[in-house]
């Protein structure tokens, strides 16, 4: 975990959650400073529609 730091606002304290979805390691990160909300998959940054897609998958 190197780059914790929020793109919006360079807040550094961040609120980082681990997940895995769809045998994909998937990382939220939320920034409590303003409340921006990003996503990780497999280390590499990511759209929401993107992790929610693998969650899906995986169900069937
Ligand atoms: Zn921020």
């Amino acid at each position: 975990m190197s780059s914790n730091i929020c793109p919006n606002c360079a807040e550094t304290s961040l609120v980082e959650i681990s997940l895995t979805v769809g045998g994909h390691k998937v990382m939220l990160s939320s920034c409590s400073a303003c409340e921006s909300r990003w996503w990780h998959k497999d280390g590499q940054t990511s759209e929401v529609t993107e992790v929610l897609e693998l969650a899906s998958q995986g169900k069937r």
